[in-house]
């Protein structure tokens, strides 16, 4: 008796002991890879067979319609807070604070007041008592509601992809004694930085980078796998915008329209932020007159598609060039043969995403996806309460092994098959039965007409 009670405490020990230790654990760990202006294209314009393995054991999203306007640092935080670039104030490379006359500018960016609009996963995360990492993504060596991530690398070109990875791979590992990180995120300036210099179109160049870029995929890969990593982190890999052509004949000048005094630039192209020193509407209507491949905007006028007016940090004046096209104050100079920060509903300014690891189901595809709905996905992922924010679950969900999702154009194809199928039973059998109907009757000569009326031969 005494011994079956003593075995039953152990019993309860044990298994306490097991619940506590998964408990700490909690779900697998997440690392979040960006390759600065990876256009969606890219994947069916070159080969990448280190990222092609990620897909195909994991999801591919095609199309990452990003937010406006497409720069680096305004979608680099849209991806780690879910929100539109005029709810977490960076929304571009150079702002302008009519308040406090202060200036962002992407070399001066650690001030606090231009991030604090918004808290990034590394920092929310804390709160679940998870510790982060941060690798050069914008924002991550600012002090956001008065923390950084548990650990950060402040931004330096020159550090090598592998020294980058090497960094969250120890911080994922951990001491020994202390868990691991819980949550990393990784930057990469390219293809970014190749597609400014060559431009998209330059299969050469660009295939180059490329082969570099999935290189550092195929790094990534044999890192986790070495270190024990693989099999139980979640991996994403996405991108902030992709790049249009540019070309000196795509050029517009805005000396051409109107004298410099009549405005202060904020910033330049293919976005012109500025403020009018004079006559507002005056200065709007030449601007607005300027050029066809040019669209001026009074701030009160922005499209609300493009979720960019409610911020005092707009300019009262937006002025967009059309895919393709540089907006320069004089001269003839082409200063990029790449660039982004078009409007996001043109595909080339879209990225993509793939997502592998424990939580991901195996050879999925999605055509689209949003990138403000990549936040509520990680939380998701890593159990954390999301922030306010202007994604949501419902498409992602489907990319989840836990859950299961209906393919709407394969429901509907299935539908309509068996809708087909079952009125080409029905014409047949009703043909059939009526050429059983009208066909001739064999034996009819036998039929005894079973007639009431018929009347006795004999009385
Ligand atoms: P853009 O192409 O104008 O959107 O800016 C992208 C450039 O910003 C990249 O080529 C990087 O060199 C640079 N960059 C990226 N992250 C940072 C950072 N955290 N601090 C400063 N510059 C950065
Ligand atoms: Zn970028
Ligand atoms: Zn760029």
């Amino acid at each position: 008796m005494l011994l079956k009670i003593l075995l039953g405490f152990l019993c309860g020990v044990v298994a306490l002991a097991a619940e506590n230790d998964t408990a700490q654990q909690g779900p697998p760990a997440l690392l979040l890879v960006s390759f600065d202006g990876f256009r969606a294209d890219y994947l069916k314009r070159f080969p990448m067979p280190n990222l092609k393995l990620l897909y195909t054991q994991g999801v591919l999203v095609e199309q990452l319609t990003n937010v406006f306007i497409t720069k680096t640092f305004p979608n680099h935080y849209s991806l780690v807070t879910g929100l539109y670039a005029e709810s977490h104030g960076i929304l571009a490379s150079n702002m302008y604070d009519p308040v406090s006359h202060k200036h962002f500018h992407i070399n001066n960016d650690t001030d606090p007041m231009w991030w604090n609009k918004a808290q990034p996963l590394w920092v929310t995360a804390l709160d679940s008592g998870y510790k982060t990492g941060a690798v050069m993504w914008p924002g991550s060596d600012v002090i956001i509601s008065n923390r950084t991530a548990t650990h950060f690398m402040s931004y330096n070109p020159a550090v090598t992809f592998q020294q980058r990875l090497r960094n969250v791979t120890n911080w994922m590992l951990g001491d020994g004694k202390e868990p691991g990180v819980k949550f990393a995120a990784l930057y990469w300036e390219e293809p970014d930085r190749s597609g400014h210099l060559f431009g998209p179109d330059n299969t050469t160049a660009m295939g180059e980078v490329l082969k570099e870029v999935d290189d550092n995929i195929g790094l990534l890969i044999s890192e986790l796998k070495e270190t024990g990593l693989w099999g139980r982190t979640n991996i994403l890999i996405t991108s902030d915008h992709g790049m249009a052509q540019c070309s000196a004949e795509r050029l517009i000048r805005l000396d051409g329209c109107l004298h410099p005094d009549n405005y202060t630039l904020i910033d330049l192209s293919p976005v012109t932020a500025l403020i009018p020193n004079k006559d507002p509407e005056a200065v709007f209507t030449l601007l607005n007159e300027c050029h066809p491949h040019m669209t001026a905007y009074l701030k009160k006028a922005i499209p609300d598609r493009l979720h960019y007016r409610n911020n005092e940090w707009i300019q009262p004046i937006i002025l967009i060039a059309d895919e393709g096209w540089t907006i320069v104050q004089r001269g003839n100079k082409l200063p990029r043969l790449g660039d982004h920060g078009y409007d996001n509903s043109l595909s080339s300014m879209h990225p993509f995403l793939v997502a592998a690891g424990p939580s991901f189901r195996q050879g999925y595809r999605i055509s689209r996806l949003e990138s403000v709905d990549v936040y509520p996905l990680m939380c998701h992922l890593l159990s954390v309460n999301p922030r306010p924010n202007n994604g949501t679950l419902t498409q992602a969900r489907c990319m989840l092994a836990a859950e299961t999702c209906w393919d709407v154009p394969l429901m509907i194809g299935l539908v309509v098959g068996v809708l087909l199928m079952l009125s080409i039973i029905t014409v047949l059998f009703r043909a059939l039965s009526q050429r059983r109907a009208s066909g001739p009757r064999p034996f009819q000569r036998l039929q005894v007409d079973d007639d009431d009326d018929d009347d006795p031969l004999l009385e």
